[in-house]
């Protein structure tokens, strides 16, 4: 840590300072400049109280950390870019990933056309969720165990891999035991109990960004997952709240560029719950590509105008067809297959 002191500190001051650094288990650094000095306190804040008490000293203008706070998920820790084996898909590599499905399980006719159909035309991963993390109780909720059950079903007939979402610490062995990825979803990414029982299943974790969280408490839900000793962590951005409504969430895509740099992790990109609007999302898709995304998590109903959730931002099965022959141009001049 740097702790910055006021200009002109009297010499009595400057070493009660010091004193306390010391005294909380800190090495202090003096470096005296002209007007003011400044302290690097060498310790590790892991295992030491942490300095940032010191800034309600009077002697004290600032306390700032060195290092950044996030370890493992960084590209320091982490020189070469992650990947993540899915059932022998692998994510963050020359191959660029589509996982698609509906929003929400339904039927074994809803998932199972779904499932052909988006196999046919090119996805490796098939989404589903069995249980839902809905804003209204009065809400449909999910299948539940019958959903993942249904899920394992089209994995077989098809050989897709299998992402759904885990919405509980209590679900974590039976949702591991079905899927092949497991979801973590915007407003469960910083249940912290729930990435670390997440991250003990072995499976990989996708984990979205929350409604309003910034991209350092993102990397820092993912620290989660890699302290846990998983190292099997894809992030993904689904779109932030913002003012904006003509669109449901602001899909940032400035976070691709940003988690390339900060992190080794893969970044995969949710234009379905970004925009919220189906008639946006090849277009979403094709930016996301364009700027170095891994993968895509996309929305894809046999009947989206039925759809028992998120029906205005499904794709249908000839959109999604659509969709996957447009977006080759952009995989092949992103340099990826
Ligand atoms: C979803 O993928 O259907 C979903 C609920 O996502 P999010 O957690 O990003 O809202
Ligand atoms: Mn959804």
């Amino acid at each position: 840590m740097i702790v910055v002191l006021k200009p002109n500190l009297s010499r009595k001051d400057e070493t009660a300072v010091l004193k306390e650094i010391r005294k909380l288990g800190y090495k202090p650094h003096v470096m005296r400049g002209v007007e003011r000095t400044v302290v690097g306190a060498i310790g590790d804040e892991r295992t030491h109280q942490t300095l940032e008490t010191l800034t309600s000293w009077p002697q004290v203008e600032s306390v700032m950390p060195v290092q950044k706070k996030y370890k493992l998920v960084s590209r320091e820790a982490h020189k070469a870019t992650s990947t993540v084996n899915v059932r022998g898909h692998w994510i963050g590599g020359k191959k660029f990933q589509v996982m698609a499905g509906p929003c929400s399980v339904e039927s074994e006719k809803q998932l199972l056309s779904t499932a052909v159909a988006v196999r046919k035309a090119g996805a490796t991963i098939l989404r589903g969720g069995a249980f839902k993390p809905r804003t209204s109780p009065y809400e449909f909720q999910g299948l539940g165990e019958k959903g993942l059950k249904l899920l394992a079903k089209a994995r077989r007939e098809t050989g897709l891999a299998i992402i759904t979402e885990l919405l509980s610490e209590a679900h974590a062995e039976m949702v591991a035991e079905y899927a092949d990825i497991l979801q973590i979803g915007a407003r469960n990414a910083q249940n912290f109990q729930l990435l670390i029982a997440a991250a003990r299943t072995g499976k990989p974790v996708l984990l979205k960004r929350g409604l309003s969280m910034k991209i350092e408490e993102w990397l820092l839900a993912g620290e989660y997952v890699l302290s846990n000793n998983n190292p099997n962590l894809m992030f993904c951005e689904r779109g932030i709240r913002t003012f904006e409504t003509y669109t449901r969430n602001t899909l940032d895509l400035s976070t691709i560029p940003i988690i390339k740099k900060e992190s080794h992790c893969p970044i995969v990109i949710d234009p379905s719950q970004g925009a919220g609007r189906a008639d946006l999302v090849i277009a979403m898709c094709k930016g996301a590509i364009a700027m170095g995304a891994d993968a895509l998590l996309i929305e894809v109903h046999p009947n989206p105008a039925e759809a028992w959730s998120d029906g205005a931002q499904q794709v249908s099965l000839e959109g999604f067809e659509r969709l996957m022959a447009e977006i080759q141009p952009f995989i092949a001049a992103a340099g990826r297959e």
